[in-house]
Protein backbone atom coordinates (compact mmCIF):
# COMPACT_ATOMS: atom_id res chain seq x y z
CA UNK A 1 0.00 0.00 0.00
CA UNK A 2 1.82 3.33 -1.21
CA UNK A 3 1.96 5.66 2.05
CA UNK A 4 0.13 8.81 1.43
CA UNK A 5 1.64 12.34 1.87
CA UNK A 6 -0.57 15.52 1.24
CA UNK A 7 1.78 18.69 0.90
CA UNK A 8 -0.37 21.78 2.24
CA UNK A 9 -0.89 25.06 1.15
CA UNK A 10 -2.64 27.97 2.94
CA UNK A 11 -4.45 30.08 0.62
CA UNK A 12 -6.16 32.96 3.02
CA UNK A 13 -9.59 33.64 1.50
CA UNK A 14 -9.22 37.48 2.03
CA UNK A 15 -11.76 39.34 0.69
CA UNK A 16 -14.32 36.75 1.92
CA UNK A 17 -17.54 38.18 1.49
CA UNK A 18 -19.31 35.98 4.44
CA UNK A 19 -19.36 36.16 8.23
CA UNK A 20 -19.86 32.56 9.55
CA UNK A 21 -19.83 33.03 13.09
CA UNK A 22 -17.18 30.30 13.86
CA UNK A 23 -14.14 31.88 12.10
CA UNK A 24 -11.88 34.53 12.43
CA UNK A 25 -10.77 35.26 9.08
CA UNK A 26 -10.33 39.03 9.16
CA UNK A 27 -7.92 38.74 11.99
CA UNK A 28 -6.10 35.63 10.35
CA UNK A 29 -5.94 37.74 7.09
CA UNK A 30 -4.21 40.71 8.87
CA UNK A 31 -1.68 37.89 9.87
CA UNK A 32 -1.46 35.93 6.83
CA UNK A 33 -0.30 36.95 3.50
CA UNK A 34 -0.89 34.83 0.27
CA UNK A 35 2.66 32.57 -0.28
CA UNK A 36 4.46 34.09 -3.76
CA UNK A 37 5.42 31.27 -6.51
CA UNK A 38 8.22 31.43 -5.71
CA UNK A 39 7.40 30.26 -1.61
CA UNK A 40 4.81 27.68 -3.27
CA UNK A 41 7.53 26.16 -5.44
CA UNK A 42 9.43 26.00 -2.50
CA UNK A 43 7.22 24.77 -0.33
CA UNK A 44 5.96 21.92 -2.85
CA UNK A 45 9.80 21.29 -2.94
CA UNK A 46 11.21 21.33 0.34
CA UNK A 47 8.29 18.87 1.06
CA UNK A 48 9.33 16.45 -1.58
CA UNK A 49 12.51 16.48 -0.16
CA UNK A 50 11.55 15.15 3.28
CA UNK A 51 9.32 12.08 1.70
CA UNK A 52 11.22 8.33 2.50
CA UNK A 53 8.72 5.98 1.23
CA UNK A 54 9.51 4.91 -2.32
CA UNK A 55 6.23 3.87 -3.18
CA UNK A 56 3.68 6.88 -2.14
CA UNK A 57 1.17 9.10 -3.35
CA UNK A 58 1.29 12.56 -3.02
CA UNK A 59 -1.41 15.37 -2.87
CA UNK A 60 -0.72 18.72 -2.80
CA UNK A 61 -3.91 20.46 -0.93
CA UNK A 62 -4.75 24.38 -1.71
CA UNK A 63 -6.36 24.66 2.05
CA UNK A 64 -7.66 28.07 3.28
CA UNK A 65 -11.80 27.68 3.07
CA UNK A 66 -12.86 29.01 -0.22
CA UNK A 67 -10.28 28.12 -3.27
CA UNK A 68 -12.84 28.39 -5.82
CA UNK A 69 -13.89 31.94 -4.04
CA UNK A 70 -11.13 33.72 -5.65
CA UNK A 71 -11.17 34.81 -9.53
CA UNK A 72 -10.99 32.07 -12.01
CA UNK A 73 -7.59 33.57 -13.43
CA UNK A 74 -6.10 33.34 -10.16
CA UNK A 75 -7.36 29.87 -9.22
CA UNK A 76 -5.73 28.96 -12.59
CA UNK A 77 -2.06 30.86 -11.56
CA UNK A 78 -2.19 28.32 -8.48
CA UNK A 79 -2.37 25.37 -10.63
CA UNK A 80 -0.44 26.31 -13.61
CA UNK A 81 2.16 26.85 -11.23
CA UNK A 82 2.11 23.66 -9.46
CA UNK A 83 1.07 21.39 -12.69
CA UNK A 84 4.93 20.40 -13.67
CA UNK A 85 4.62 18.71 -10.39
CA UNK A 86 1.60 16.24 -11.78
CA UNK A 87 2.70 15.99 -15.16
CA UNK A 88 6.46 14.67 -13.96
CA UNK A 89 4.60 12.44 -11.98
CA UNK A 90 6.05 13.60 -8.16
CA UNK A 91 2.46 14.35 -7.41
CA UNK A 92 -0.61 12.28 -8.25
CA UNK A 93 -3.61 14.94 -7.63
CA UNK A 94 -4.36 18.51 -6.14
CA UNK A 95 -7.20 18.97 -3.74
CA UNK A 96 -8.79 21.76 -2.73
CA UNK A 97 -11.18 22.50 -0.27
CA UNK A 98 -14.06 25.17 -0.85
CA UNK A 99 -17.66 26.33 0.28
CA UNK A 100 -20.48 24.76 -1.49
CA UNK A 101 -21.94 27.55 -3.12
CA UNK A 102 -18.99 28.28 -4.89
CA UNK A 103 -19.05 25.05 -6.81
CA UNK A 104 -20.26 25.16 -11.14
CA UNK A 105 -19.70 23.45 -13.95
CA UNK A 106 -17.06 26.45 -14.98
CA UNK A 107 -15.00 26.12 -11.65
CA UNK A 108 -15.21 22.21 -12.07
CA UNK A 109 -14.07 22.46 -15.70
CA UNK A 110 -10.91 24.69 -14.77
CA UNK A 111 -10.01 22.40 -11.68
CA UNK A 112 -10.60 19.14 -13.80
CA UNK A 113 -8.06 20.32 -16.38
CA UNK A 114 -5.96 21.03 -13.79
CA UNK A 115 -5.28 17.81 -12.23
CA UNK A 116 -7.55 18.20 -9.16
CA UNK A 117 -8.70 14.92 -7.72
CA UNK A 118 -10.32 15.87 -4.93
CA UNK A 119 -12.63 18.71 -3.77
CA UNK A 120 -13.44 19.10 -0.26
CA UNK A 121 -16.94 21.06 0.97
CA UNK A 122 -17.32 22.95 4.38
CA UNK A 123 -20.37 21.36 4.39
CA UNK A 124 -20.90 21.78 8.08
CA UNK A 125 -24.25 20.81 8.91
CA UNK A 126 -27.03 20.01 6.56
CA UNK A 127 -29.42 21.09 8.92
CA UNK A 128 -30.68 24.61 8.14
CA UNK A 129 -31.22 26.17 11.20
CA UNK A 130 -27.85 25.52 11.96
CA UNK A 131 -26.68 27.03 9.12
CA UNK A 132 -28.89 29.72 9.84
CA UNK A 133 -27.75 30.51 13.22
CA UNK A 134 -24.02 30.52 12.28
CA UNK A 135 -24.34 32.82 9.52
CA UNK A 136 -23.17 30.22 6.88
CA UNK A 137 -24.79 32.23 4.26
CA UNK A 138 -25.80 29.09 2.00
CA UNK A 139 -28.25 26.13 2.85
CA UNK A 140 -28.41 22.34 2.98
CA UNK A 141 -29.73 21.87 -0.90
CA UNK A 142 -26.76 23.85 -1.95
CA UNK A 143 -24.42 21.36 -0.46
CA UNK A 144 -26.64 18.64 -2.01
CA UNK A 145 -26.43 19.80 -5.15
CA UNK A 146 -22.29 21.13 -5.15
CA UNK A 147 -21.72 17.22 -4.38
CA UNK A 148 -23.97 15.85 -6.78
CA UNK A 149 -22.52 18.23 -9.78
CA UNK A 150 -18.54 17.33 -8.10
CA UNK A 151 -19.12 13.51 -8.19
CA UNK A 152 -21.29 13.75 -11.51
CA UNK A 153 -17.62 15.53 -12.66
CA UNK A 154 -15.33 12.82 -11.95
CA UNK A 155 -13.93 13.99 -8.65
CA UNK A 156 -13.92 12.24 -5.55
CA UNK A 157 -15.73 14.50 -2.77
CA UNK A 158 -14.49 15.11 0.56
CA UNK A 159 -17.47 16.68 3.22
CA UNK A 160 -16.34 18.49 6.53
CA UNK A 161 -18.54 18.71 9.62
CA UNK A 162 -18.80 20.67 12.71
CA UNK A 163 -20.54 19.82 15.30
CA UNK A 164 -21.39 22.33 18.06
CA UNK A 165 -22.32 25.02 15.95
CA UNK A 166 -25.10 27.33 17.05
CA UNK A 167 -28.71 25.02 17.64
CA UNK A 168 -26.88 21.97 16.80
CA UNK A 169 -27.92 18.73 18.37
CA UNK A 170 -26.81 15.63 18.48
CA UNK A 171 -29.93 14.54 15.96
CA UNK A 172 -28.77 17.27 14.03
CA UNK A 173 -25.13 15.71 14.02
CA UNK A 174 -26.16 12.26 13.24
CA UNK A 175 -28.74 13.90 10.40
CA UNK A 176 -25.65 15.62 8.82
CA UNK A 177 -23.41 12.13 8.77
CA UNK A 178 -26.33 10.50 7.47
CA UNK A 179 -26.20 12.76 4.46
CA UNK A 180 -22.97 12.83 4.19
CA UNK A 181 -22.93 9.03 3.61
CA UNK A 182 -25.74 9.11 1.47
CA UNK A 183 -24.41 11.74 -0.85
CA UNK A 184 -21.20 9.73 -1.42
CA UNK A 185 -18.55 11.32 0.14
CA UNK A 186 -15.09 9.48 -0.16
CA UNK A 187 -13.77 11.02 3.05
CA UNK A 188 -14.70 13.50 6.05
CA UNK A 189 -13.16 15.70 8.49
CA UNK A 190 -15.17 16.15 11.72
CA UNK A 191 -14.53 19.56 13.68
CA UNK A 192 -15.97 20.41 17.44
CA UNK A 193 -16.57 24.12 17.09
CA UNK A 194 -14.50 26.42 19.64
CA UNK A 195 -14.68 29.91 20.35
CA UNK A 196 -12.22 31.87 18.68
CA UNK A 197 -10.98 35.31 19.60
CA UNK A 198 -13.03 38.07 18.09
CA UNK A 199 -15.32 36.12 16.60
CA UNK A 200 -19.18 36.66 16.55
CA UNK A 201 -19.41 33.43 18.53
CA UNK A 202 -16.90 34.78 20.86
CA UNK A 203 -18.99 37.99 21.43
CA UNK A 204 -22.33 35.59 21.89
CA UNK A 205 -20.49 33.66 24.69
CA UNK A 206 -19.04 36.84 26.56
CA UNK A 207 -23.04 37.68 26.39
CA UNK A 208 -24.08 34.43 27.50
CA UNK A 209 -26.04 33.49 24.36
CA UNK A 210 -24.09 30.87 22.85
CA UNK A 211 -22.28 27.76 25.18
CA UNK A 212 -20.09 25.42 23.34
CA UNK A 213 -20.43 21.90 23.99
CA UNK A 214 -17.88 20.20 26.69
CA UNK A 215 -14.89 17.79 25.93
CA UNK A 216 -16.89 15.45 27.18
CA UNK A 217 -20.48 16.04 25.13
CA UNK A 218 -18.23 16.52 22.32
CA UNK A 219 -16.12 13.28 22.84
CA UNK A 220 -19.58 11.55 23.10
CA UNK A 221 -20.65 13.07 20.30
CA UNK A 222 -18.05 12.08 17.75
CA UNK A 223 -18.30 8.88 19.68
CA UNK A 224 -21.95 8.50 17.71
CA UNK A 225 -20.33 9.47 14.65
CA UNK A 226 -17.70 7.80 13.81
CA UNK A 227 -19.25 4.38 13.36
CA UNK A 228 -21.63 6.04 10.79
CA UNK A 229 -18.53 6.90 8.90
CA UNK A 230 -16.67 3.44 9.45
CA UNK A 231 -19.59 1.56 8.46
CA UNK A 232 -19.87 3.25 5.13
CA UNK A 233 -16.15 3.17 4.82
CA UNK A 234 -15.50 6.75 4.72
CA UNK A 235 -12.14 8.34 5.00
CA UNK A 236 -11.91 10.18 8.69
CA UNK A 237 -9.13 12.46 7.60
CA UNK A 238 -9.76 14.45 10.81
CA UNK A 239 -11.32 14.37 14.10
CA UNK A 240 -10.77 17.67 16.28
CA UNK A 241 -8.78 20.54 14.94
CA UNK A 242 -4.98 20.63 14.60
CA UNK A 243 -3.15 23.25 16.49
CA UNK A 244 -2.21 24.77 13.52
CA UNK A 245 -5.21 24.83 11.10
CA UNK A 246 -8.24 25.90 13.52
CA UNK A 247 -6.13 28.18 16.23
CA UNK A 248 -4.20 29.85 13.90
CA UNK A 249 -1.68 31.62 15.61
CA UNK A 250 -1.59 29.22 18.60
CA UNK A 251 -3.38 31.50 21.11
CA UNK A 252 -6.77 32.66 19.59
CA UNK A 253 -8.69 30.00 21.80
CA UNK A 254 -11.02 31.18 24.03
CA UNK A 255 -13.58 28.55 24.89
CA UNK A 256 -14.56 25.21 23.55
CA UNK A 257 -14.22 21.25 23.38
CA UNK A 258 -10.23 21.34 22.22
CA UNK A 259 -8.08 18.87 23.05
CA UNK A 260 -4.55 17.84 20.79
CA UNK A 261 -5.36 14.14 21.40
CA UNK A 262 -9.21 14.31 20.83
CA UNK A 263 -9.46 11.90 18.17
CA UNK A 264 -7.76 9.45 20.76
CA UNK A 265 -10.11 10.33 23.41
CA UNK A 266 -12.99 9.81 21.20
CA UNK A 267 -11.59 5.69 20.69
CA UNK A 268 -10.81 5.30 24.02
CA UNK A 269 -14.57 6.33 24.98
CA UNK A 270 -15.82 4.14 22.17
CA UNK A 271 -13.87 1.18 23.53
CA UNK A 272 -14.66 1.83 27.15
CA UNK A 273 -18.41 1.61 25.96
CA UNK A 274 -17.66 -1.85 24.10
CA UNK A 275 -15.67 -3.26 27.06
CA UNK A 276 -18.58 -2.15 29.29
CA UNK A 277 -21.39 -3.71 27.32
CA UNK A 278 -19.14 -6.73 27.12
CA UNK A 279 -18.26 -7.53 30.99
CA UNK A 280 -21.78 -6.89 32.09
CA UNK A 281 -22.59 -9.82 31.95
CA UNK A 282 -19.28 -11.76 32.17
CA UNK A 283 -19.75 -14.08 35.06
CA UNK A 284 -15.79 -14.90 35.79
CA UNK A 285 -13.54 -12.09 37.19
CA UNK A 286 -10.12 -12.75 35.73
CA UNK A 287 -9.72 -13.07 31.68
CA UNK A 288 -7.52 -11.80 28.85
CA UNK A 289 -8.74 -9.07 26.49
CA UNK A 290 -7.68 -9.70 22.83
CA UNK A 291 -7.47 -6.85 20.55
CA UNK A 292 -6.23 -6.55 17.16
CA UNK A 293 -3.19 -4.63 16.38
CA UNK A 294 -3.23 -1.30 16.28
CA UNK A 295 -6.24 -0.76 18.67
CA UNK A 296 -4.37 -1.84 21.75
CA UNK A 297 -3.70 2.23 23.40
CA UNK A 298 -7.24 2.89 22.48
CA UNK A 299 -8.56 -0.16 24.35
CA UNK A 300 -6.61 0.35 27.22
CA UNK A 301 -7.55 4.04 27.00
CA UNK A 302 -6.05 7.74 27.33
CA UNK A 303 -4.31 7.41 30.44
CA UNK A 304 -5.30 4.41 30.77
CA UNK A 305 -8.63 5.15 31.81
CA UNK A 306 -10.38 2.16 30.16
CA UNK A 307 -7.88 -0.94 31.92
CA UNK A 308 -8.27 1.09 35.58
CA UNK A 309 -11.88 1.16 35.02
CA UNK A 310 -11.46 -2.73 34.63
CA UNK A 311 -9.11 -3.16 37.13
CA UNK A 312 -11.21 -1.58 39.95
CA UNK A 313 -13.96 -4.35 39.49
CA UNK A 314 -11.83 -7.53 37.46
CA UNK A 315 -8.69 -8.83 37.46
CA UNK A 316 -7.90 -8.56 33.35
CA UNK A 317 -5.03 -8.35 30.86
CA UNK A 318 -5.24 -7.28 27.23
CA UNK A 319 -3.49 -8.80 24.48
CA UNK A 320 -2.69 -7.70 21.35
CA UNK A 321 -3.99 -10.63 18.84
CA UNK A 322 -3.13 -10.57 15.05
CA UNK A 323 -5.55 -13.02 13.86
CA UNK A 324 -7.78 -9.88 14.94
CA UNK A 325 -8.80 -7.10 12.57
CA UNK A 326 -9.61 -3.09 13.61
CA UNK A 327 -12.07 -3.15 16.33
CA UNK A 328 -12.78 -7.32 17.02
CA UNK A 329 -12.02 -8.06 20.38
CA UNK A 330 -12.34 -11.50 22.40
CA UNK A 331 -12.77 -11.87 26.28
CA UNK A 332 -11.29 -15.24 27.11
CA UNK A 333 -12.11 -16.39 30.67
CA UNK A 334 -8.65 -17.66 32.64
CA UNK A 335 -9.58 -19.96 35.45
S1 LIG B 1 -15.43 30.04 7.41
FE1 LIG B 1 -14.81 30.41 5.28
S2 LIG B 1 -16.65 31.26 4.34
FE2 LIG B 1 -16.95 31.46 6.54
S3 LIG B 1 -16.20 33.53 7.03
FE3 LIG B 1 -14.50 32.10 7.34
S4 LIG B 1 -13.35 32.14 5.39
FE4 LIG B 1 -15.40 33.01 4.99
Amino acid sequence: MPKHYNIPIFIPELACPFRCVFCNQRKISGHISIPSPDNILKIVNNHLATFTHESRNVDIAFFGGNFTGIPLQEQEQYLRLVEPFVLSHQVQGIRISTRPDYINEQVLDLLRRYHVTTIELGAQSFDDEVLRKSYRGHNALQTEKASRLILESGFHLGLQMMIGLPGDSLQAALHTASRIVALGATSTRIYPTVVINQTALHQWYEEGKYQPLSLDEAIRWTAHLLPVFEAADIDILRVGLHQSEGLVLGKELIAGPFHPQFRELVLSHIWRNQLEKATESLEVSRFEIHIAPGQINYAVGHKKSNKLWLDSRYNTRFIEDKQLAGQEFRIEAVR
